[in-house]
């Protein structure tokens, strides 16, 4: 590392509410880290994302400590911060037990779950971004171009070649990058990993394209809603379930199968498991009060609780790629997520749900292949499509409500993500839009 040049190392972990935070060690430091932990405190956990502080049932006050550990295997040179390196976090106690509340620890047990039962899960986040002209605090959209347009891809070539570069530099996979529907809007996506590397990818991707934007003097915004009344920034999760003991090496369960559109049993339960629990995923997977200014009919957001083949207002769009690719491409795309929500815990949530269809071996409702908007209340009811909760406190009584979710990620974490979402909603529920947008746009 320090042969790279590398000085300084970030260990991060990612809040309850979507924050990123971060304790850095000198390079010479990092094996002591690695041994021993950096001290840090438990009352992050209950940090809202204006950084005022709540108290949860489970955590809270100045008091106690906990031991910060960098995941060495993870650690990679930052390319667009020189002389910095990453390395993701796990939390323990400084008796050397795992933090209850440890997002990243939570999402290996719900893998680990997984594998139990023969099956691994692949999966990546797209990122979503808004790229303003200046850093004040006001949004500037940088480039006049059409929504997905060349012209802003012109406008700033420069701008997103280097992205592009410090991605590669990083050892981040890009499978493509567009300008989006918004103004100054851009995504790019990435290739599929473990759960554990999606969420570390989710991280390092945006802490460069953030840094990036910062090098050429604009501001980039991750929120779920940058401009009240525009298209807000969606992270979409694209997952696939893979059987481990396959004959000739792990097999895609999205693909190959007698299910809809060729899914196997196994995929179909799957996805009807994530279907189910939509409504209190969303409190984990569109948990800021912002995100319901984004999760609005006819905005490719995804705001009904139906399924359908590569169906932009659907929240769960089956994507069965190329023909002649099917076999490892067919993947399902959760379009109701945002970057306000924590990657590890939204993964671990995900794939939960998940193995709770594929414990019950639920099956899927005909597909919706078009948008439900147009649909009238009579049919949307005879095809069961419900509008996904329109408020975060909507989200919260979901999720209170789902005792499997509950119960997988554990009461110390339920308990928290409701702490922590009453916590937002007292500070912005109600507010108008503007204002909403405000706040939360450079914050995550
Ligand atoms: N920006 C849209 C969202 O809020 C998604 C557009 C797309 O389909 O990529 O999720
Ligand atoms: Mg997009």
């Amino acid at each position: 590392m320090a042969g790279q040049g590398v000085v300084a190392v970030a260990l991060t972990w990612v809040d309850v509410s979507g924050i990123t935070r971060t304790k850095t060690v000198p390079v010479e430091r990092l094996e002591h880290a690695a041994a021993w932990g950096v001290g840090m405190s438990p009352v992050f956990d209950v940090f809202l994302l204006d950084d005022s502080i709540v108290s949860g049932r489970y955590i809270g006050g100045p008091t106690g400590d906990l031991r910060l550990h960098p995941v060495l295997e993870r650690l990679v040179p930052m390319a667009a911060l020189p002389g910095w390196a990453h390395a993701p976090a796990l939390r323990y106690a400084q008796d050397g037990t795992p933090h209850p509340l440890d997002a990243r620890a939570l999402l290996r047990r719900e893998t680990d779950r997984l594998s139990a039962l023969g099956w691994s899960v692949r999966g990546a986040f797209e990122i979503e971004w808004a790229v303003s002209k200046d850093g004040g605090d006001g949004f500037t959209p940088a480039g006049k171009g059409p929504a997905y347009g060349m012209t802003r891809v012109t406008e700033l070539a420069g701008y997103l070649r280097d992205v592009l570069g410090a991605l590669k530099e990083t050892g981040v996979t890009v499978v493509q990058m567009h300008p989006e529907y918004a103004a100054g809007q851009y995504e790019v996506s990435v290739a599929a990993e473990d759960p554990l590397g999606a969420a570390d990818t989710a991280v390092v991707v945006r802490e460069t394209i953030r840094a990036v934007t910062i090098g050429h003097g604009m501001a980039a915004s991750f929120s779920p809603k940058v401009e009240a009344g525009a298209v807000g920034n969606g992270a979409h999760v694209h997952l696939s379930l893979w059987r481990e003991s396959a004959a000739d090496g792990p097999a895609n369960a999205m693909a190959g199968g007698s299910g809809p559109y060729g899914m196997t049993a196994a995929g179909e339960a799957f996805a009807a498991g994530i279907l189910r629990h939509l409504p209190a995923l969303l409190a984990v997977g569109a948990p800021a009060v912002a995100s319901y200014l984004r999760l609005v009919p006819s905005h490719w957001a995804g705001s009904y609780a139906c399924w359908g083949l590569e169906n932009r207002e659907a929240a769960l769009r089956f994507v069965t790629g190329a023909e002649g690719e099917r076999a490892t491409a067919a993947n399902l795309e959760v379009k109701c997520l945002d970057g306000a929500a924590n990657p590890y815990l939204l993964l671990a949530a995900l794939l939960a749900a998940g193995r709770d269809g594929l414990g019950a071996d639920l099956r899927l409702p005909e597909p919706v292949n078009v948008d439900p908007v147009g649909l009238s209340d009579a049919e949307r009811a005879a095809r069961g499509v419900e509008p996904l909760p329109s408020s975060l406190a909507e989200s919260v009584a979901a999720f209170e409500a789902d005792a499997v979710l509950r119960d997988a990620l554990g009461e110390a974490v339920a308990d928290t993500v409701v702490t922590v979402r009453r916590g937002e909603i007292d500070l912005l529920g109600g507010a108008a839009p503007e204002r909403i947008a405000a706040a939360t746009r450079w914050r995550h």
